[in-house]
């Protein structure tokens, strides 16, 4: 619907066009008295230039392009289609190409490298989640009218907003471990660590598929692992532990790829001592 509030103020909903519009001679003038009529006793006139005016010149802008004709029915068309018939192709067509309307290409690329790692499904869902900035951080929760949020101040810091990019890269203790793991890491192509931190940097730069897969699952261990530690002081209670975090990354990031690739047999000593080493591949 591209005009919702005009929408919840009419009063009329379901008309058609024929029936709310006055013909005088040939030309044609909207009966806003129809659209908007209430029987409450309030001033049609004033009420509906104080609450609906503003959407109403909207729509009548967006409509000045089509001319109706006084003895025609309405009719349906799909302007999907040139012709303006349906057909069910075209709705394959609409949805295949949605994505590109509401993420930028960007966003679908990193999504599709995500989507292609062999990550347990329930990381994929908070990956993507994450990507799209729809996790349940206390500024979007605000921003969707959850009322009950007491305090909006992130719990790693209790300083600021808590927002997705916040809590993930901009807080220093987190900053700390994304260090720490780049250092553990040891990647051998020239990359730093504001690199290493973008998801999209990393991508470009590490060109070994092998090794970028490993890296990628350790990235993703690293997003998870803050996650699920800043839902353990929200709703446990707990505090803050960088040594418990960068553990439980090295450990969940070699369990996923135990798991998800079976050419990848490291033991877990071996993933810890040297992840990237060249004489074991994945
Ligand atoms: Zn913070």
């Amino acid at each position: 619907m591209s005009f919702p509030d005009l929408f919840a103020l009419s009063t009329k909903k379901f008309c058609t066009v024929a029936e709310v519009l006055v013909w005088t001679n040939v030309t044609h003038k909207w009966d806003l008295k129809a659209l908007f009529y209430r029987d409450d006793g309030i001033d049609i006139a004033t009420w509906a230039a104080a609450a609906a005016m503003p959407c109403w010149n909207r729509f009548c802008d967006s409509v000045g392009g089509y001319t109706p004709h006084e003895f025609e029915n309405d009719t349906f068309s799909w302007s999907i289609n040139a012709d303006k018939e349906f057909t069910v192709a075209s709705i394959s067509f609409v949805v295949n190409n949605s994505k590109s309307v509401v993420w930028d290409s960007l966003l679908i690329k990193w999504l599709k490298a995500m989507w292609d790692l062999k990550l347990p499904p329930k990381i994929k869902l908070f990956a993507w989640r994450f990507f799209i900035d729809r996790l349940p951080t206390k500024d979007q929760l605000l921003k969707r009218g959850v009322s009950n949020v007491s305090n909006p101040i992130c719990d790693f810091c209790g300083n600021l907003l808590e927002s997705s990019s916040h809590l993930f890269f901009l807080y220093q203790e987190v900053k700390e471990i994304w260090n720490h793991i780049f250092v553990w890491l040891g990647i051998p192509e020239k990359i730093n660590i504001e690199e290493f931190v973008l998801f999209g940097d990393l991508q470009e730069k590490v060109k070994n598929i092998k090794r970028r897969t490993m890296i990628n699952f350790v990235w993703f261990a690293t997003i998870w692992c803050l996650w699920i530690m800043r839902n353990a002081i929200i709703f446990k209670g707990e505090v803050f532990c960088f040594d418990d975090i960068c553990s439980n990354i090295v450990f969940l990031s070699w369990r996923w790829l135990y798991v998800g690739y079976t050419e990848f047999r490291r033991s877990y000593y071996e993933w810890f001592k040297l992840p990237l080493s060249d004489s074991i591949t994945l």
